[in-house]
């Protein structure tokens, strides 16, 4: 495994996008809505930096199973009313884009006012839909990466910090 973000890079640039978002919101009222499971980091590091009144749901979107993308469920049982409220989806990693296009329809349906996104990594060559997520941590190159609340069959999501798998990694039984 090779690390390709440190801890405090993550740290350093969560904190910015935590000041765009509170320049962007000011002190309207937000409603956070986390894509489980992977958001689980970013989701507690971004919203403890978060300056408006807040209420925090989550969605459930699993498409993966290992490294090869599968078929998109979303399960929004425990999204909170946004009706009339402006919503922030936050997810870990914006990829071909389908999973935050699919989400974000799902939450227009609902009628919050508005719905942005902001996602800590984004793969840029290998986006597949129109929209852009409005707030990104980094831009990195298409290797699979895990930490930071990503995952390779449900292990790393714990690391503190964001690294490729080696094809030896991948070969491995996962923990
Ligand atoms: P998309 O729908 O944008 O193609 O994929 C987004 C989802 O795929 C992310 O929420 C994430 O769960 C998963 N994903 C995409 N790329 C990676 C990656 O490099 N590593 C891991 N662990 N998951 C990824
Ligand atoms: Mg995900």
């Amino acid at each position: 495994m090779k690390i390709l973000l440190s801890e405090q890079q993550i740290q350093e640039r969560v904190g910015k996008m935590a000041e765009q978002v509170n320049r962007c919101y000011g002190q309207r009222p937000l409603t956070i809505v986390g894509v489980l499971t992977g958001s689980v980091m970013l989701l507690a590091d971004l919203i403890r930096q978060l300056t408006m009144p807040l209420r925090v749901g989550v969605v459930q979107a699993s498409s993966y199973r290992g490294t090869s993308r599968g078929k998109l469920t979303i399960n929004s049982d425990l999204m909170p009313d946004i009706r009339g409220r402006d919503v922030l989806l936050v997810d870990d990693i914006f990829d071909t884009g389908h999973t935050l296009v699919e989400v974000k329809t799902l939450v227009s349906d609902l009628g919050p006012t508005s719905v942005r996104s902001a996602v800590l990594l984004r793969k840029k060559d290998r986006q597949a839909v129109s929209a852009e997520p409005d707030f990104v941590g980094f831009d990195i190159p298409d290797e699979f990466v895990v930490g930071y609340g990503l995952d390779y069959h449900d292990a790393f999501r714990n690391l503190p910090y964001v690294a490729t798998l080696e094809p030896e990694d991948i070969s491995q039984e996962p923990a």
